[in-house]
């Protein structure tokens, strides 16, 4: 029997989502409270980001969708997003696999993410328990153009790489 390639170890997954914004007192973003005059529209925190990272994480080992591991019934009102990772990040070591790194694009246009992007990148490397060095954050804005172009909208999309068979924690 052939061995497997040492590539058969990693797994990718992609992510992505989307909230409405309206007038507020702040958007959550990678666990992070960003202080600001809008708020997403949401069950949950709304964090856009984190539900993105979500997706990610499932789409790796092809575990589904957030949706059907948090149903809008299932999810408290304004229920921290940080909480329902925690629950995704004990699956994924079940699974016997570990985050190795993840790359985030956040697309906003009412508001600049620069300064908040190392903060934002800490926060979600402690909430994988990886090296501020494995995550990366990126912000665009849409050039007018969309529903995040308009402002009405937030984005977010997500790669992470899993390795498996690696030692958690
Ligand atoms: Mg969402």
């Amino acid at each position: 029997m052939q061995d497997r390639p040492p590539s058969d170890n990693l797994r990718v997954g992609f992510g992505t989502d989307i909230h409405r914004l309206v007038t507020g007192e702040g958007v959550k973003l990678g666990g992070v409270l960003i202080p600001c005059t809008y708020a997403c529209v949401a069950v949950s925190d709304g964090d856009v980001l984190l539900h993105a990272l979500i997706d990610a994480l499932l789409g790796a080992l092809a575990l589904g969708d957030i949706g059907e591991h948090f149903p809008h019934s299932r999810v408290a009102s304004g229920e921290d997003s940080r909480v329902l990772l925690a629950q995704i990040l004990n699956l994924v070591h079940a699974n016997n696999a570990t985050p190795v790194n993840v790359d985030c694009v956040v697309d906003l246009e009412v508001f600049k993410l620069a300064e908040w992007k190392p903060k934002i990148r800490d926060s979600i490397a402690g909430l994988l328990g990886i090296d501020p060095g494995r995550v990366n954050v990126k912000a665009k804005t849409a050039e007018g153009l969309g529903p995040v172009g308009a402002g009405e909208a937030i984005a977010a999309q997500v790669v992470a790489l899993l390795a498996l068979g690696a030692k958690n924690g």
